[in-house]
């Protein structure tokens, strides 16, 4: 930058130089040349007037006897005006000079200004004199009578003395010429000094400003396009002092945002290097230092392959994923999403510690199964004494009993389903796929359920695709499924039909349980596959239902690794739509 300053000034100056120069050259070889010429010009012209002075005083004397005459004349003339004065005669005999004795001249008739004034012209010609042995510029006209010619009036003048003469002319314009040079180039040196000063304060402004002081300013008070350049400047470095002050807080707030969270957060880039993280995640990943752990890649820092396959799974889909997993004794529930819809995205990758979460649920699912395990002996003692006592009590008593037995039923119904329930839950058990003929299943299935029918006096219908004809599945919880499904669309159908609908899509087989039943009302339909949780109490519990059934159907789904969604209107009825991985 320091350069790029001093070469701006020395760059100008140097152009200025050589305007000035040349243009001062021009000058004075242009100025300089017409002053010469306007000078040998004006020697000529008086050379010319002597010359015609002098014709107009010989023409009398112009014979030979006035030879003597002549010559006195000449010289005494010549002495006068300091100019050498020729008198020639028409045959080139000379009869007066003012400088030499004609007598011991040569004939003059050849010298070329002398051809030339007799042919009636002013002759004119710079050259060397063979009399005086000089220089000698001359001027020649014909002395005439009568329109005769009678012979030549020569004045001329000494080159030498011109020349010292136009020496000292050229010499002033060259003195002056150099002052004037002088004059522009001090001017020149001041007016870039103007320019200049204010770009180089301006310059080291900019320099200063993108270095990171905002605070700088530019105290030019100028109305041109300087002075409107260094406002631009100083409003620019105002904005990013504003913009400098805002990011500085939001990074603050970030900061204290981030140490504050219980969730263990990193942002890795396109190259999977760290750009962001807090104190929680480092105390995952066991590193010391949250500013150590920068610009590494994040596998560099967190093995875990449940990690790897989510980041692979957002960078590759550009959707939020979640994921759990375990880092020694602790269970994360791991929430990874795309920053931008972009391709260059970043990845937030969020770690929720879970393992007191998990530890609550196991107890809860151990204590629920404990339980159903505890209560069915029981159960189905209290059944077996009431069915006995049904048999050897009066007619009284045989209400409560029914009572009695309709209850212990209703309990034996949840004490199964939980049991089925916490069967699924159970992580250790694995599924046992087979292969299924899924149409087959369904006939199976809508058998049992043919009394049902018949007493409801619904009508059901088995819509089943040729292109389905097998799915790799558990067979026992798959009719569990059915079997939940189509007790529901009974149960909450009067009139009308029920059907099911079953059809082949891709790598998928899509079932679709439809009712013409009571329907869901819209704000429960987001609830009912949650457990225990029934639309109408009282109805669900006349018809032996236990809140239970969808929330099994969901966790078989969910093992099959499946979907299922529901459309219901009121008074219409529900469709129930699953959809299953062939497998
Ligand atoms: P339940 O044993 O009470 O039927 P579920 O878990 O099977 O429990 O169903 C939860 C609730 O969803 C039911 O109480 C009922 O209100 C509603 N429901 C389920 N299936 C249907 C259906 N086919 N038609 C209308 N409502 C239904």
């Amino acid at each position: 930058m320091q350069k790029a300053r001093i070469g701006l000034m020395w760059k100008q100056f140097f152009i200025y130089l050589l305007i000035i120069v040349l243009t001062f050259s021009f000058l004075v070889f242009f100025v300089s040349r017409e002053i010469n010429k306007y000078y040998i010009n004006n020697l000529k012209s008086n050379l010319k007037n002597q010359a015609m002075l002098v014709e107009r005083m010989t023409t009398d004397l112009m014979v030979p006897e006035n030879a003597k005459e002549i010559d006195a004349l000449t010289k005494e003339m010549g002495k006068k005006i300091g100019t050498r004065i020729t008198i020639i005669r028409k045959d080139g005999l000379i009869l007066g000079d003012s400088e030499k004795d004609p007598t011991k001249m040569e004939n003059h008739a050849t010298r070329p200004e002398v051809i030339q004034a007799l042919r009636n012209e002013i002759g004119s010609k710079m050259r060397y004199s063979t009399t005086v042995k000089k220089e000698m510029l001359y001027i020649a006209i014909p002395i005439t009578e009568n329109g005769e010619i009678l012979g030549v009036v020569r004045t001329s003048s000494f080159v030498p003395e011109i020349q010292k003469s136009l020496g000292a002319i050229n010499k002033k314009i060259i003195y002056i010429a150099l002052i004037l040079m002088i004059i522009a180039l001090l001017f020149s040196i001041l007016s870039s000094r103007v320019f200049t000063n204010p770009i180089k304060e301006i310059a080291f402004a900019a320099e200063k400003i993108k270095n990171g002081d905002f605070t700088t300013r530019i105290f030019i008070k100028r109305k041109d396009e300087l002075g409107e350049l260094s406002d631009a400047i100083n409003e620019m470095a105002r904005e990013l002092q504003k913009l400098f002050n805002n990011l500085s807080l939001q990074k603050e707030e970030l900061q204290v945002i981030l140490s504050s969270m219980v969730e263990g957060l990193v942002v890795i880039n396109e190259e999977e290097k760290i750009v962001l993280s807090n104190k929680n995640f480092s105390t995952i990943a066991d590193t010391s230092n949250e500013t150590q752990i920068q610009n590494k890649r994040y596998w560099e820092v967190l093995q875990n392959d449940d990690i790897n396959k989510l980041v692979k799974s957002v960078s590759r889909t550009g959707k939020t994923q979640t994921c759990e997993t375990q880092f020694g004794e602790k269970i994360y529930l791991v929430n990874g999403a795309p920053t931008s819809k972009t391709a260059r995205r970043k990845i937030i990758i969020v770690l929720h510690d879970i393992t007191e979460l998990k530890r609550i649920e196991k107890v809860k699912a151990d204590f629920v199964t404990n339980i159903t395990h505890e209560l069915k002996t029981p159960l189905t003692s209290i059944k077996g004494f009431v069915e006995t006592l049904k048999e050897n009590t009066n007619t009284e008593n045989q209400h409560f009993l029914e009572i009695i037995e309709r209850n212990t039923d209703r309990l034996t119904d949840i004490v199964d389903d939980l049991l089925l329930l916490s069967n699924l839950e159970d992580k250790k058990q694995k599924l046992k796929i087979e292969k299924i003929n899924l149409r087959e299943m369904a006939d199976n299935i809508l058998k049992i359920f043919e009394i049902k029918f018949k007493e409801k006096k619904i009508s059901f219908e088995l819509d089943a695709s040729d292109n389905i004809s097998y799915i790799n599945a558990d067979p026992f919880w798959l009719e569990q499924l059915f079997i939940n499904l189509i007790d529901n669309a009974i149960k909450y159908t009067d009139k009308g039909s029920v059907k099911i609908k079953m059809f082949s899509e891709d790598k998928d087989i899509q079932i679709e349980i439809q009712d013409s039943g009571i329907g869901i009302p819209k704000k429960h339909l987001s609830r009912i596959f949650e457990r225990f949780y029934v639309v109408d109490k009282s109805r669900s519990h006349k018809l032996g239902g236990t809140g239970l059934g969808l929330s099994i159907v969901k966790h078989i789904i969910q093992l099959h690794n499946g979907k299922i969604s529901v459309e219901s209107k009121v008074g219409k009825g529900s469709k129930f739509i699953i959809t299953l991985p062939k497998g």
